[in-house]
């Protein structure tokens, strides 16, 4: 049996999850939460033919060393494994692979170096990225092991979507340029729109959403990324729980002016006070239905707004593509939300995208289509799944390095 772990490493999280890739079925999985408080949340799942056992530990658990030791203890208790020393190996997600990583790359200490380079462009995030990396490749240090870029799959953008319209200096001398993220995610449902629409992913035009806590679009031209909404960094594009999305940059200095706020205070605000909560106070979107639903005028505004800039988006991007086989929605919002999915797509019927109202209502784990039979462009809902993703790549990675 092949089995590949997958750790996304977060700055006081692990989540993890196991994979038996002959048939890419999940072994077990879990997150260390909460790592460096007084009390850490442990929850380990076992994933049998018989269904999904939890288990929760609240211990301390002072660091990621720690925590990756706990994951690896639970692991071995469990059954998942005997030794860690079995896995075929471990692929990590990693937030930003700047221009360095177009492909999913096996670690050495250079590589490692170069994510590390990478922080200035992702200071949020790949500090915990490396640590993760670093606690595994001192706890398994014969174990290959794979970083997976979320920023990859849009290395392909053309240098006309990629660019911003600023002095040359900032993109030759910073890398200052729009990398898009979630490419992970957009790789995968991409290559599952192409198995729904049995046709082959190069031959396909598609918009995908991911819209999750954080969100953004991709158009994709015969199956690479042409561009996509996010920026240098996730906060630029469709509105989001927290994150506010694309702005007018004058904003930032007129706040400054006007309240005294400091930089670190305004990216604060922008990353963490705007978006769905800025806008109504709620940032979990079936919180925002509720209160809409119970007659809460912002919370109504929250979701308009939220729509109105995935129209805009879906209608851009179809100018970008010329053609368009299909528009993917996924990420917790785009798999579950109806009402959201309908206004979305309501008035886009002269572009050939039509709903089946009875269709949208349906709802599952397993990828469906909600388009109207005669409807020129396919409407898909398609559940994300990251870390298979991860540990696919993980391994196509290493049979391309063998090779
Ligand atoms: P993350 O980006 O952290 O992985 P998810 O992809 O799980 O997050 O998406 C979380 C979002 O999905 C939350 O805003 C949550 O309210 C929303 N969501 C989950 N289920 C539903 C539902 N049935 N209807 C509307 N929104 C939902």
């Amino acid at each position: 049996m092949i089995k590949v772990l997958v750790i996304n490493s977060g700055s006081s999280s692990i989540k993890y999850q196991l994979f038996n890739m002959d048939g890419g079925t999940v072994l077990a999985s879990g997150a260390v939460e909460r790592i460096g408080e007084a009390q850490s949340l442990h929850r380990h799942r076992v994933h049998s033919d018989s269904g999904i056992t939890e288990s929760r530990h609240e211990q301390a658990v002072a660091d990621h060393r720690e925590g990756l030791s706990c994951i690896g203890t639970l692991l071995r208790e469990s059954g998942a494994v005997t030794e860690l020393s079995e896995l075929f190996a471990i692929g990590h997600r990693v937030v930003h692979g700047g221009e360095s990583f177009r492909e999913p790359t096996l670690i050495n200490a250079a590589v490692l170096q170069q994510v590390r380079d990478m922080i200035p462009l992702a200071p949020l995030h790949n500090p915990a990225n490396v640590m993760g990396i670093e606690v595994a490749l001192q706890q398994a240090p014969d174990i290959p092991q794979v970083a997976v870029f979320d920023t990859a799959f849009h290395q392909s953008l053309p240098p006309h979507a990629w660019r911003y319209a600023l002095p040359d200096r900032l993109y030759t001398e910073q890398r200052i340029r729009r990398y898009g993220f979630h490419g992970t995610s957009h790789a995968y449902v991409a290559k599952q729109a192409a198995i729904l629409l049995g046709k082959p992913l190069a031959s396909l035009n598609l918009v995908t959403l991911h819209l999750g806590n954080g969100a953004s679009a991709a158009a994709i031209a015969q199956g690479r990324s042409v561009d996509t909404s996010m920026g240098m960094t996730p906060l630029e594009g469709l509105i989001m729980g927290t994150r506010c999305g694309d702005l007018d940059p004058a904003i930032h200095f007129y706040l400054g002016r006007t309240t005294g706020m400091d930089n670190d205070a305004i990216e604060s605000m922008l990353n963490k006070e705007s978006g769905l909560k800025g806008i109504c106070g709620a940032n979990d979107m079936r919180e925002v239905h509720r209160l809409a639903d119970a007659g809460d005028a912002q919370a109504r505004l929250a979701l308009d707004m939220y729509c109105y800039r995935i129209k805009k988006y879906i209608g851009a991007y179809y100018a970008v593509l010329g053609r368009l086989d299909a528009v993917v929605f996924t990420g917790g919002i785009g798999e579950n939300d109806i009402w959201m999915r309908a206004q979305c797509c309501s008035g886009l019927e002269t572009l050939g995208i039509t709903l089946d109202a009875q269709k949208n209502a349906s709802t599952g784990n397993e990828a469906f289509d909600i388009h109207d039979a005669a409807s020129p462009v396919s409407l898909l809902v398609i559940p994300t799944n990251e870390e298979l993703e991860i540990a696919l790549q993980t391994v196509g990675c290493i049979r391309n390095t063998e090779h």
